[in-house]
């Protein structure tokens, strides 16, 4: 049994309830650690570190700042192994994914940060016949991250790295599902010599830790991915303090796939769309929309190679596709699946949880499931399922393919397929989304801005955006002339 500490002040310690919960391997079904049960103590305590440490660390020149995460980034690159067998085993995601994304992401993010500092301006502006106007953007004191279980150190180190690199001090709660890699994180960053209460981790439950740092009046922003009603709760409590928020929430992202397409190519890229990392990406394209002329030849290679795909144990290298996250995660997805019959769709594919035999007997696999016959008003295609679950649907016109691809209350991401340049850019600006790929599928230039609308969200992380979302501009005007 493994047993994890909160990481607050600069150093590990027990939670004040002195108690833990269970913390699941799910590719086992079974226990194999326990985290801090944490609650609005552990986040005073670590709010009070944090609030300490403001002064020193926001004084801090952006050079050494620079250094710090640059540090950071080659600690965990050293420990890359470690790092990724413990995202799988957390999670349930091939270790192989690990190595090649999570992990290295990762690191990306605290070096692109780390650069950011170096370069972040403000602004300017001669104002005639006045003088000048120009812009500080300070760090905003102590604020929150509260990061999900899909990408669980990716988009942790997402929030923390531009957060620091800006000066601010961080109270952090990953998800209490895959806490691993957030506490092997607070290793790295007592190695890399972080001043003590600038970075502080907290384990625990959403309901109980999470809602604390939502309550905290002395965190003065949150950066939240995960859930759309989570998004909602957080936005009812921090939003009558007048927190900053910046929400990155759920998705039901359309794929469009037009006839006029390089067909294998869209095939091999929909492949990973559809169900890397199980279908548990919010950027996945869960609905697939094909052009009518099309869709026979794009459904009969597509579930013919979607039946060849097959779970197996994350911890083996050769595994491409793993378990997902949890028991009530499986349950939630066999749902949807049965509720998607009830709607009149046929399962073409998959339907069903894969019971494996010997260690990994007990463990939560789903066979990729790719689902047609369903109309756009459907609960199956209006609802996240967040699992290796597809839906797919013929359309005539590029009309009727934008008119489908907007009918969700939410706009995450898009993706289109064609080889005609002008409808891709009309396509691309009429689409309800903060984030469209051409011709691609999830490459992503840290320097971008990410994130959603509609009800996946508000606020933009990424590049600059990032760096804005965690200062606050005041502008000082002189006039000499
Ligand atoms: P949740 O919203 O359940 O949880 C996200 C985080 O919030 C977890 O750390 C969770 O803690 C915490 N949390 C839960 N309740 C509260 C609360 N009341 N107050 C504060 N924090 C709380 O999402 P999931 O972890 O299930 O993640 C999946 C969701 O994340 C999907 O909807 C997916 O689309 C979305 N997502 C969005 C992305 C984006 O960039 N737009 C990227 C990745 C995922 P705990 O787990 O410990 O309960």
């Amino acid at each position: 049994m493994i047993r994890i500490l909160n990481f607050i002040d600069g150093s590990f310690q027990e939670p004040v309830s002195g108690l833990y919960l269970y913390n699941m391997d799910p590719s086992r079904g079974e226990v194999y650690g326990e985290i801090p049960d944490s609650d609005e103590r552990d986040i005073e305590e670590a709010t009070k570190a944090a609030a300490a440490a403001f002064p020193l660390w926001s004084s801090t020149p952006a050079t050494d700042r620079f250094h710090y995460l640059m540090k950071i980034a080659q600690v965990i690159r050293h420990r890359m192994d470690e790092f990724a067998e413990a995202e799988a085993r957390d999670n349930g995601k091939p270790v192989s994914l690990a190595r090649a994304v999570d992990i290295p992401r990762a690191i990306s993010n605290f070096e692109f940060y780390a650069s950011a500092a170096l370069h972040f301006a403000s602004e300017s502006h001669y104002t005639e016949k006045l003088g000048i106007n120009y812009t500080l953007r300070r760090p905003l004191g102590v604020v929150g991250c509260i990061s999900p279980w899909n990408l669980p150190l990716y988009l942790f180190s997402w929030k923390i790295a531009p957060a620091l690199a800006t000066g601010n001090t961080v109270v952090a709660k990953p998800s209490e599902i895959t806490p691993m890699t957030a506490h092997l994180l607070a290793e790295v960053a007592q190695e890399a010599g972080l001043p003590k209460g600038v970075l502080n981790i907290v384990h625990g439950l959403g309901s109980k830790t999470g809602d604390a740092i939502s309550h905290h009046p002395n965190i003065k922003a949150i950066s939240f991915t995960g859930g759309t009603n989570t998004g909602k709760r957080i936005i009812s409590i921090a939003g009558p303090m007048f927190k900053k928020l910046s929400l990155e929430l759920g998705g039901k992202n359309p794929n469009i796939i037009f006839a006029d397409c390089d067909f294998d190519e869209m095939i091999k890229t929909t492949l990973r769309s559809s169900f890397a990392n199980q279908g548990q990406i919010c950027l996945c394209g869960s609905r697939i929309l094909v052009e009518a002329s099309i869709y026979e030849k794009f459904r009969s290679t597509f579930v013919e190679k979607v039946s060849r795909m097959q779970t197996g144990d994350p911890l083996l290298n050769d595994t491409k596709m793993g378990a997902v996250v949890s028991e009530s995660h499986m349950n939630k997805i066999l749902d949807y699946i049965k509720l998607a019959e009830e709607e009149g769709g046929k399962i073409l594919c998959g339907g069903k949880r894969v019971v494996h035999s010997g260690i990994l007997s007990k463990g939560y696999y789903i066979d990729p499931t790719v689902i047609e016959g369903l109309g756009q008003e459907c609960r199956t295609n209006q609802e996240e399922i967040f699992g290796p679950v597809v839906t797919i649907q013929p359309f005539n016109t590029e009309q009727e393919a934008l008119q489908f691809a907007n009918a969700t209350p939410y706009g995450l991401a898009a993706t289109l397929w064609t080889s005609n340049l002008k409808r891709a850019h009309r396509m691309a600006e009429q689409v309800h989304a903060g984030i469209v790929w051409v011709n691609c599928w999830l490459e992503r230039d840290l320097r971008t801005p990410f994130g959603g609308v509609k009800n996946s969200g508000m606020g933009r992380e990424g590049g600059f955006e990032a760096m804005r979302f965690f200062t606050e501009p005041k502008n000082v005007c002189i006039q000499y002339e």
